[in-house]
């Protein structure tokens, strides 16, 4: 039973077995052949020779005797060389198909095990080699989703350490009697806490958003009124700030298909991030117009600006361009990979376009029509 159990499980004793049985048929259909066909056929070409030789029926059975010996020897050494062939060919199959299979399963069950770099060398052109290719570029997917989410973790953890231990410092300053007990001491506690639940926040709407698990309630909308009531809602933080705030969107916009609670959340997260990086002094400039099937909005300020080599992560999670300078105004990295998920959803794009650091920035995005 075993060696049969042996032989299901390897694909090279399988192709060796499957060319002998061709070689077997090969030998079975010639011997055949040569004991039914080749005796009709020589005893025609027999009565050919004996009109031409005269009768001598002795000669004649010696001869078809010897013919038919002789065929069979024959056959015997072409089965035998086929056999051979049938090794050799298989030995080299088995290499070209087996091997690079081989190399997949050993590489596959590393990668099962934690080792994320494991590649197999592609030799081929063929179906083979687009196989192997595939599961390289699934090992380098596997690779990056790994070593994300132990980034991820890192500055989790990071985020959560800096607000905490702020608050276990007050704390020690209070029971120390360092500190005083009045409300500007447990307001700083409670900023800290707010911090704290903000992240918190943004983190279950990014783990939402990641999921795919977001609900939109989809309607036709005036981005106009939604632009207008997003200003509005942060009018007074600019103020403070002495940043102008400047809505230039024209009120026959077509209609949007957009939930527009998620609409705002974009709005307010673009606006805030243009407050908060734009210093006093300075303009933040709304603006909205009609392109294809599709209306765009652009958030600029004449803020601190965007490197050209950060603009292409500011929408991946807790990229920040200056960490310290981000973590002093309370970013964590959150808001724009929300806003993109978002947008995303809702069938639009998002963007970020700057000329250079202290020049400003564009963070345009765009809806389609609702037509
Ligand atoms: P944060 O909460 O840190 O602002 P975001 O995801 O909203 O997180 O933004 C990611 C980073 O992109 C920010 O940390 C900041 O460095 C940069 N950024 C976003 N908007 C602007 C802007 N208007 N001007 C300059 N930098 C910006």
């Amino acid at each position: 039973m075993r060696p049969f159990k042996a032989l299901e499980r390897r694909l090279g004793w399988k192709l060796f077995l499957s060319y002998l049985i061709v070689v077997m048929v090969g030998t079975v259909v010639l011997a055949s052949t040569a004991k039914f066909e080749a005796p009709v056929a020589l005893s025609r070409h027999m009565a050919h020779m004996e009109t031409m030789m005269g009768d001598n029926a002795g000669l004649a059975a010696d001869l078809r005797d010897s013919f038919v010996a002789a065929v069979n020897e024959v056959l015997v050494v072409a089965a035998l060389a086929a056999a051979l062939a049938a090794v050799i060919v298989s030995i080299f199959t088995t290499r070209r198909i087996v091997g690079p299979i081989q190399a997949m399963m050993q590489a596959s069950q590393r990668i099962a095990a934690g080792d994320y770099h494991q590649r197999v060398q592609i030799l081929s052109e063929d179906e083979l080699g687009a196989l192997v290719s595939s599961f390289n570029r699934m090992a380098e997917t596997l690779e990056q989703t790994e070593r994300r989410r132990v980034e991820l973790i890192g500055d989790l953890a990071h985020e959560f350490r800096t607000p905490l231990s702020s608050i276990r410092s007050i704390m020690e300053g209070l029971v120390d009697g360092v500190l005083p007990a009045d409300p500007a001491t447990f307001l700083d506690i409670q900023r800290e806490i707010s911090r704290l639940q903000r992240l918190v926040n943004d983190l279950l709407e990014l783990s939402r958003a990641e999921a795919g698990q977001i609900s939109l309630e989809i309607q036709p909308a005036a981005v106009s009124n939604l632009i207008h009531t997003a200003a509005d809602r942060l009018q007074p933080q600019f103020d403070d700030k002495g940043v102008d705030l400047d809505v230039a969107v024209s009120q026959d916009l077509p209609l949007v298909r957009v939930d527009p609670g998620r609409l705002a959340q974009v709005l307010l997260n673009l606006l805030g991030n243009a407050l908060q990086y734009t210093p006093s002094g300075g303009r933040v400039t709304i603006r909205a117009w009609h392109e294809g099937h599709a209306i765009a909005i652009a958030v600029q300020d004449t803020g601190i600006g965007i490197p050209a080599e950060a603009l292409p992560h500011i929408f991946e999670r807790f990229y920040r361009v200056d960490k310290s300078r981000a973590r002093t105004g309370g970013g964590s990295g959150i808001g724009l990979t929300i806003a993109r998920h978002l947008v995303e959803a809702q069938g639009g794009r998002i963007w970020a376009e700057s000329p250079g650091p202290g020049q400003g920035s564009i963070l345009t995005f765009t809806l389609p029509l609702a037509s």
